[in-house]
C-alpha cells in the first residue's frame, strides 16, 4: 500500500532517527521478522499520542492515551504482530482500537484490518488519524468487542489488545477454521499471559507466550 508517512516526519525526539533507535532495540530484544520491523520503522508512533508526550513516542514503553487507557509498549506490538504474521493472515480483527497504532502497523502487513473500540472518544480520535494518514484498509466500529464483528467473520486472525479473563466465545466462533489464530492476554492467578489459540477444523491448539500487562477488557460501551 502506498501511504506517504513522510509528511509526519518529526524532529528531535520524534525524528526518524529516534524511531530507528527503537527498531534496533526491538531487534536486540528478539524481534526477527523484517516485515514487522519495517512496518514499525515506517509508522510514526508519535502521531497516535498527544503532543504533550510525543517526546516519549520512541521509548519502549506503554503511554497514556486518555480515558485511563494506554498505547501498548512497542515490544508488545512487535511481538504480537510477529506471532500473527507466522500464519500469513489476510483479514484481521482487533479488539481495542485504543490509539490506533497496532491497527496501523497491521494495515501495512495484511489486506484488511477490522478494529473495535468501546470508548467513543478513542474510536473517533483513531478514525481521524487513519483518515489523516490515508490508511484505507482499516475498518472501525464503536461497539463492545466481546461480540466481535459477526457480519465480517470469519477472520484469519483475531488480536485482543485488552486483558480478558476468559476469551469470549463469540470471538472463537468468528475465527477461521483453517489455521485461524487468536491472540489475547488472559488472566490466571493475578497474572496476565499472552495466549495464542489456533483453530484447524475441530482441533484447537493453545500456546502461552509470556507475561503481559494490558488494561482490562470491559463489557459494553462508554
Ligand atoms: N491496540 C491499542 C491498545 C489499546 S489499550 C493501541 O494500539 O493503542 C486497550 C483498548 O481496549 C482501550 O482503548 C479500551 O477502551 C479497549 N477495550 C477494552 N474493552 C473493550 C471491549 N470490550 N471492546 C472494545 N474495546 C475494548
Amino acid at each position: 500500500m502506498s501511504v506517504d508517512f513522510k509528511k509526519f516526519s518529526g524532529s528531535g525526539m520524534t525524528s526518524d532517527s529516534s524511531r530507528l533507535k527503537l527498531i534496533s532495540e526491538l531487534k536486540k530484544q528478539g524481534i526477527k521478522n523484517n516485515k514487522v520491523l519495517n512496518a514499525m520503522s515506517i509508522v510514526p508512533r508519535h502521531i497516535f499520542i498527544d503532543e504533550a508526550i510525543a517526546g516519549k513516542a520512541y521509548d519502549n514503553t506503554a503511554l497514556p492515551i486518555g480515558k485511563s487507557q494506554t498505547i501498548s509498549q512497542p515490544m508488545i506490538v512487535a511481538t504480537m504482530t510477529e506471532i500473527l504474521l507466522e500464519k500469513n493472515p489476510k483479514r484481521v480483527l482487533e479488539i481495542g482500537t485504543g490509539s490506533g497504532y497496532q491497527a496501523a502497523i497491521l494495515s501495512l502487513l495484511v489486506n484488511k484490518v477490522y478494529t473495535i473500540e468501546r470508548i467513543e472518544a478513542l474510536h473517533k480520535k483513531a478514525n481521524h488519524v487513519f483518515r489523516e494518514v490515508g490508511l484505507k484498509n482499516i475498518y472501525t466500529k464503536f461497539s463492545d468487542g466481546n461480540k466481535g464483528w459477526p457480519q465480517k467473520a470469519p477472520f484469519d486472525a483475531i488480536i485482543v489488545t485488552a486483558g480478558a479473563i476468559d476469551i469470549p466465545k463469540s470471538l472463537m466462533d468468528q475465527l477461521s477454521t483453517t489455521g485461524g489464530i487468536l491472540l489475547s492476554p488472559v488472566k490466571k492467578n493475578d497474572k496476565q499471559y499472552l495466549k495464542s489459540i489456533e483453530k484447524n477444523d475441530e482441533i484447537i491448539s493453545e500456546k502461552i507466550h509470556g507475561t503481559v500487562n494490558f488494561v482490562p477488557l470491559l463489557e459494553g460501551t462508554d
